[in-house]
């Protein structure tokens, strides 16, 4: 039996009179790369800053290999690699210094910084302030900060978001190579990015999983229908 990294039960967000997340229970297991798939406004940021604990719910529960984060948030930190939404923190550090800031406060050695570097391939960037690079290049500065620790849920909220076509395709193709140990959770609105590197699609519209299963499966549903027929009908997006 593959292992279950993350259980949620009935987690709900809602932002005043938004309800970003609604009643979501889901489980992540050892093996398993993740799509949470949807259109903009679908809730997968919410649901992932939930997960990675920089959101507290407003109702349900959330395990981290096995431990609640309510009682003790600091398990789903030291459990989770995260890359959220948007830049890094910390915009006025360069590349260096700002890798190696948060391995120290991790306890990552050097070693584990080098190889992340390599890994998301910004060597030339390294005596660079964070906030003078382009989009993608602050991208794959957050990847790398996700990927210092080898840790078994890997959570990337739209990791190609952007990147240039090479850079996207270098990203899909680490991504699908990252290690079955884990279970690597991504956000995309993007059809063709959960087609070609998960295996779960996790299907969201206005706060609610519409479907959630292989590609396969969730085709059989339909058929005759492409998965972008599919995905228009359940999630009312074209996806791009
Ligand atoms: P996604 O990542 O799928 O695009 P989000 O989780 O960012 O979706 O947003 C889900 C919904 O919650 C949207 O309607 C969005 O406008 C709303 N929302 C997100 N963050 C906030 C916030 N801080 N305050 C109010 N509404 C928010
Ligand atoms: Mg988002």
């Amino acid at each position: 039996m593959p292992k279950e990294l993350v259980k949620i039960e009935n987690l709900t967000k809602d932002y005043g009179r938004i309800v970003a997340v609604k009643n979501i229970s889901l489980d992540f297991n050892e093996g398993e790369i993740v799509a949470l798939l949807g259109p903009n406004g679908a809730g997968k940021s919410t649901l992932m800053n939930m997960i990675a604990g920089y959101l507290s719910p407003s109702n349900g529960e959330i395990f981290v290999c096995g431990k609640s984060i309510k009682s003790d948030p600091l398990w789903g930190k030291e459990h989770i690699g995260f890359l959220p939404e948007g830049a890094p923190l910390y915009a006025d550090l360069t590349v260096k210094q700002f890798l190696n800031y948060m391995a120290e406060l991790r306890g990552v050695s050097r070693d584990k910084v080098n190889q992340a570097i390599k890994l998301a391939n910004i060597e030339e960037v390294l005596d660079q302030k964070v906030e003078t690079l382009s989009k993608g290049y602050q991208r794959r500065v957050g990847f790398a900060q996700s990927v210092l620790d080898d840790l078994p849920i890997l959570m990337l909220d739209e990791p190609t978001d952007g990147l240039d076509p090479n850079q996207k395709k270098h990203m899909r193709s680490l991504i699908a190579k990252m290690g079955k140990k884990k279970v690597i959770i991504i956000s995309t609105h993007l059809l063709e990015e959960a087609e070609e590197v998960c295996n779960r699609i996790v299907l969201m519209k206005q706060g609610e999983v519409v479907a959630d299963g292989t590609l396969k499966k969730i085709l059989s549903k339909y058929k005759g229908k492409t998965l972008e027929e599919v995905f228009f009908k359940l999630a009312g997006d074209k996806g791009e």
